[in-house]
């Protein structure tokens, strides 16, 4: 009998991890409370980028280890978790950062230590996507990849930034993966 369990991926920086707050720390300001703008479409974006590269290598695995959790997130993963025909999977991206990789496997230790294997670290989510596959996703690139391949991609409305897609609270993202709307 084919397997019929719905796999839900969830990816880690912007989705489960607060990477934005630690990336505004190395520009030396705080992350405006009421906006969540994404660094990677502010202005000087190469200057940013620049002082965020040297940082995130300066810190090495403890920048990745010690990013803040995005609760909400991290509870949905958990009612997929114990949801009988559900399968979340944690979906990143190791970049080319030297030291992301095993960084992100101690944050999934630490704050997800129930995981096991269900993680996945690729620069290609889109090979996994497939119909009937949810990426919940920070990025529009991964989702517009990801819906190219068959799947079906959601934004978190925390984002706040501009994005091509629909963005969802995370109630209306729990109702798609559990049913109701
Ligand atoms: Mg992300």
């Amino acid at each position: 009998m084919p397997d019929t369990t719905k796999l839900v991926f969830f990816d880690m920086d912007g989705v489960l991890a607060e990477f934005d707050t630690e990336v505004y720390r190395m520009y030396g300001i705080e992350k405006p409370a009421e906006k969540r703008d994404h660094f990677f479409i502010e202005t000087d974006v190469e200057k940013r980028w620049e002082v965020c590269e040297q940082g995130i290598e300066r810190e090495g695995i403890e920048f990745w280890e010690n990013l803040k959790p995005i609760y909400p997130m991290i509870d949905l993963f958990y009612e997929c978790k114990q949801m009988e025909g559900i399968r979340p999977v944690i979906l990143s991206s190791p970049g080319e950062w030297t030291y992301s990789y095993k960084g992100k496997l101690n944050w999934i230790k630490k704050h997800m230590d129930f995981v096991g294997d269900d993680w996945i670290f690729t620069r290609q989510k889109g090979f996994i996507a497939d119909k009937g596959r949810i990426l919940i996703d920070d990025w529009d690139k991964n989702i517009k990849n990801w819906n190219n391949f068959g799947g079906s991609g959601l934004i978190p409305d925390f984002i706040g930034y501009k994005t091509e897609f629909p963005t969802f609270s995370v109630e209306q993202i729990r109702r798609r993966i559990f049913g109701g709307c």
